[in-house]
């Protein structure tokens, strides 16, 4: 391995690794090829480091997960030193822990901002990876990581019209950094998953009138969150690493007890007792820790769906928005269920409208407002909160060449083949910090667990002088039947209504199939550790001849 060196990037440089992206997963994989004594370069699209909390800088933009596992806990030094403020924190907060990380750790010295990869072609001779910018800079590079996120490609309909709008529009994936005055303005919101869930509580005291359309309801789940004491704190800094571990013994990633029993299988009172606690509890408290059946068994995750359509009824005093607003025709976690901050209790204000726009969608967008039928709704500013091309979408919009000019967006054209959504046959020294197929978890613990195991396998084969890493394709061919198999055994692919992005339903065009897997991820980082403990089998035969 050569020798860190320090220094802006010089186009004709060859690295160690490249590794695209400076989100949670780049400056984690950064940090650990550092240790290893590599010489890495990040490429960074944004101005600075954070990834999703560089760019999604939206009102009311905070973590749905709580602090104490959204974040790294591999650094003593950025544990002992940072505090957290709030049990959810908001997205400036997490943006200057990761800056803090990034200068900590001082990975800065290694990452290019303002530069997008445009394209990373594997040479077959060299074994290396020549990876070109949008400058028309190039690189060469043993690895090549991807870093690029698994939300981040933001997906804008195209609505008929939408061009003739005179009025302003904004995307939460792409919020301008120095904010927008909405004071005053009449708002219109396209999309109330977790994005336009958290911006309508936060812009509606502020606005006019606030529009909200709606095509599919959502099971908004209430958050409740408070400030964290510095006793709270004191205690999460002694527990990180056992914290760390019990999340990773769970199924979502996350340091939460496992419920033993089925909502089915209590009585009436009971699961009421339970999931009213869950409910206070607040967000994925009450999806994981009342009942350990609800993403599997019908009946259960019929309970759970009615017990929050109660909610809404109870919270929504206008019994019409309510109904609007109960989802009924997809069960329960048919779509991520978004952590809700007073969403509900905002449609008791007067200026807040729903839209209800089922089935169709919006006809129109005019140069005033939106059409929806005969009802026409005058607007100075339109938010898109869409979603994203979900899991595959940063790696199919560069050109990803592997051996004998295969494209990876070409060759998951009829279905998504990875091994452990960590690499892919065809790719050799090519690896994914969540790529497709890799588990439905909290994000920052699977990250830490993958850019610990994908700088494991780059030890091992600098180590053991393996040229390539590649995945077999046998390996391959069993994962994606693992995933096929894991997701079909859940209930969350019911209900032609819910076009959850994890299905890839979400995205016109795109192939309806589990782009995540479903399995556990206690169960699958236990098969990454297996791998890599048994001379990470499955990711080499393909290789070419070790090196000499
Ligand atoms: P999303 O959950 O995919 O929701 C997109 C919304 O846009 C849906 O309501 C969708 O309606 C609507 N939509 C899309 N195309 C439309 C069209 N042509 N006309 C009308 N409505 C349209 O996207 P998201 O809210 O950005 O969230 C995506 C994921 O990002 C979340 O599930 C979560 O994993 C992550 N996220 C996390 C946080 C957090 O943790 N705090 C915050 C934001 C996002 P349909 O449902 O009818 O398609």
């Amino acid at each position: 391995m050569s020798k860190l060196t320090t220094g802006a990037a010089t186009s004709g440089t060859h690295y160690d690794a490249v590794i695209i992206g400076a989100g949670f997963s780049g400056l984690g994989m950064l940090h650990h090829l550092n240790e290893l004594g590599m010489r890495s370069r990040v490429f960074e699209a944004a101005s600075g480091v954070g990834g999703t909390w560089f760019w999604n800088r939206y009102p009311g933009a905070r973590t749905d997960s709580e602090f104490y596992y959204y974040s790294f806990s591999f650094s003593r030094e950025v544990r002992e030193e940072w505090k957290w403020s709030e049990r959810y924190p908001a997205q400036p907060e997490v943006l200057r822990y990761l800056e803090f990380v990034a200068q900590k750790l001082d990975l800065n010295k290694d990452i290019a901002f303002n530069t997008k990869i445009s394209r990373a072609q594997f040479d077959e001779d060299a074994n290396l990876w020549h990876v070109t910018t949008d400058q028309g800079e190039t690189y060469t590079a043993r690895y090549l990581i991807s870093g690029m996120g698994v939300l981040s490609t933001p997906s804008v309909p195209n609505i008929k019209g939408v061009q003739s709008f005179k009025g302003s529009i904004y995307q939460t994936a792409t919020w301008p950094k120095e904010g927008v005055d909405l004071t005053g303005k009449r708002v219109g919101l396209i999309g109330v998953g977790a994005s336009g869930v958290q911006i309508v509580p936060v812009i509606a005291p502020v606005v006019k009138d606030l529009f909200v359309f709606q095509r599919t309801p959502n099971y908004v789940v209430a958050s409740s969150n408070y400030a964290v004491d510095d006793e709270w704190m004191t205690q999460i800094r002694a527990n990180y690493d056992d914290i760390h571990k019990q999340a990773t013994a769970h199924g979502f990633a996350v340091p939460f007890a496992k419920p033993s029993v089925g909502a089915k299988d209590v009585s009436a009172q009971e699961r009421e007792r339970v999931f009213e606690a869950g409910w206070k509890e607040g967000g994925f408290h009450f999806m994981l820790e009342t009942f350990n059946d609800l993403a599997t068994n019908e009946e259960s995750n019929a309970y759970a769906s009615d017990f929050i359509r109660q909610k809404i009824r109870e919270t929504v005093k206008d019994p019409l928005k309510a109904e609007l607003l109960c989802p009924k025709d997809y069960p329960f976690n048919g779509k991520r269920p978004p952590g809700g901050h007073g969403y509900y209790e905002t449609f008791n204000r007067d200026n807040v409208h729903l839209v209800d726009i089922r089935p169709n969608g919006i006809d129109e967008i005019t140069a005033t407002g939106v059409r929806v039928g005969d009802q026409h709704v005058e607007l100075d500013v339109l938010i898109f909160a869409t979603g994203f091309d979900a899991m595959t979408g940063a790696l199919t919009r560069i050109d990803i060449v592997g051996r004998d000019g295969l494209v990876l967006r070409d060759k998951w054209k009829d279905g998504l083949k990875t091994n452990m959504g960590l690499a892919v046959n065809g790719f050799p020294n090519f690896f994914m910090i969540l790529g497709p197929q890799t588990p439905y978890a909290n994000l920052p613990v699977a990250i830490q667990e993958a850019v610990g195991w994908v700088s494991r396998a780059v030890a091992f084969a600098e180590t053991n002088g393996i040229a390539c890493m590649e995945s077999s394709v046998e390996a391959e061919n069993a994962w994606a039947h693992e995933v096929h198999r894991a997701g079909s055994a859940t209930i969350m692919a019911q209900g032609g209504a819910a076009h959850a992005w994890f299905l890839g339903a979400n995205i016109p065009g795109k192939a309806r199939e589990f782009n995540v897997y479903m399995g556990g991820a206690d169960v699958y980082f236990k098969q990454c550790t297996e791998i890599a403990e048994n001379g990470f089998v499955g990711f080499h035969e393909a290789a070419l001849a070790p090196a000499g």
